[in-house]
């Protein structure tokens, strides 16, 4: 097996339990604890009610394509063999949008408003990654 080329997730200690669940095949958002609203990126106050106080919730990991580009060119050398690949924002069921790779079919097959769920990369014993693929 040849190194991981590509950038692994950096966590900082507000993004960490974010990236700790991604690790255990979970999507956990921070959920507001006096609006309830959920938000993603991780964030010290709640953009709605500027609460500081917050609890870490799952999503269903469902959601659909809300926009998306394909990569033509790659960012970094470790990108180069998955050209062209998708970028997309997708909105989750629950309503928070993330940005991430759509695998599992070819990028002409991607539409706005596509069903998919998340799906989990492995990279090695210390991080994982998430992407999205159709839902079928
Ligand atoms: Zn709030």
């Amino acid at each position: 097996m040849s190194e991981y080329q590509k950038p692994l997730p950096e966590p900082t200690p507000l993004s960490q339990p974010f990236w700790e669940g991604v690790r255990q095949h979970k999507l956990l958002v921070q959920k507001c604890a006096s609006c309830s609203k959920l938000r993603h990126t991780p964030r010290p106050l709640c953009p709605s009610c500027l609460s500081q106080e917050f609890t870490w919730a799952p999503l269903s990991g469902q959601g659909q394509v809300y926009s998306y580009t394909v990569m033509h060119r790659a960012p970094a050398p470790g990108f180069q063999e998955e050209l062209p690949y998708v970028v997309a924002l997708v909105e989750l069921k629950e309503g928070v949008r993330m940005i991430s790779n759509v695998v599992g079919c070819t990028p002409q097959q991607v539409r706005v408003g596509m069903p998919v769920k998340v799906v989990y990369e492995d990279i090695n014993d210390k991080a994982s990654i998430f992407k999205f693929a159709p839902a079928r």
